[in-house]
């Protein structure tokens, strides 16, 4: 982590078009950064974005599926989230999943 000279802010990266600088969110310094700076916090961005994306793309796909009556195995609820995920060989059945809509939890079913 760096600091600005002028302020002592944390300097943030920041890409600006065909490469990456640390700008202070502050006063607005620009520190250059060296080509394999640049790689070092290109790396670090991926990985601290990857999961929170993912949970995101999940929440939306269960706001999206049908609900269906089936009874929730922990709360005794009679609604769940329904959906179908091919987990082996194409020409044998899919396995069903379900999420209760009250308690959240998830179970499958097998033909
Ligand atoms: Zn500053
Ligand atoms: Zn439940």
């Amino acid at each position: 982590m760096e600091y600005c000279p002028n302020c002592g802010s944390i300097l943030v990266p920041t890409n600006t078009g065909n490469k990456v600088v640390l700008k202070c969110p502050r006063c607005s310094y620009i520190k250059e950064v060296g080509e394999e700076e640049r790689r070092k916090y290109i790396v670090k961005e991926s990985i601290k974005h990857d999961p929170k994306e993912r949970t995101v793309v999940m929440e939306n796909e269960i706001k999206t599926l049908p609900k269906v009556k089936a009874l929730c195995p922990k709360c005794g609820n009679n609604e769940a989230y329904y959906w179908e995920i091919q987990t082996r060989s194409a020409d044998e059945p899919a396995t069903r999943f379900f999420k209760c809509v009250k308690c959240g939890y998830t179970w499958r079913e097998y033909e």
